[in-house]
């Protein structure tokens, strides 16, 4: 019987001066990265927890915990990947994921499509079933302040 599952995923990371930042599984020039115990991927981290959603398995937070060592400085997309393979084994295909980022700087536009390439390659999907979009908050909050950044995420999936 076909059926239809919806997940959602929320993710936030601080930011820090000298750290390289990883977002939607590239490597984005910037003044300051994200903290984290893996490589601080908020976008993936979001992403991979709206895959789990969908099909009720927990958060990433259950699935690789950050006081393992096996995950310190993890590639993010290697989680994402095993996400992807839970669906999977759940019997459910991907049909399309939404994200939204939430960050004053740097400006992410120019890199949207990159982003959206390597998540496509990474969940093996095509690049048109990978939305990804960038807000700022208007100067308010801990993201207009750029203390941090915020990703929320959709995913729907489906079993025929
Ligand atoms: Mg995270």
């Amino acid at each position: 019987m076909f059926s239809y599952r919806i997940g959602n995923g929320f993710d936030v990371h601080r930011l820090e001066a000298g750290l390289p930042l990883w977002l939607g599984g590239i490597l984005v020039p910037h003044t300051h990265g994200l903290v984290a115990h893996s490589d601080g991927d908020v976008l993936l981290h979001s992403l991979s927890d709206a895959l789990l959603g969908a099909v009720a398995l927990g958060d990433i937070g259950a699935h690789f915990p950050d006081n393992d060592p096996v995950f310190k400085g993890v590639d993010s997309k290697v989680l994402l990947a095993r996400c992807c393979e839970l669906v999977k084994e759940k019997g459910y295909v991907v049909d399309n994921v939404d994200c939204t980022v939430l960050a004053e700087r740097p400006k992410l536009r120019q890199y949207i499509d990159q982003m959206r390439g390597v998540i496509a390659k990474v969940m093996a999907i095509d690049i048109d079933q990978v939305s990804i979009k960038a807000t700022t908050t208007e100067r308010l909050g801990f993201t207009g302040r750029e203390e941090g950044i915020a990703v929320y995420s959709t995913a729907l999936l489906k079993k025929f």
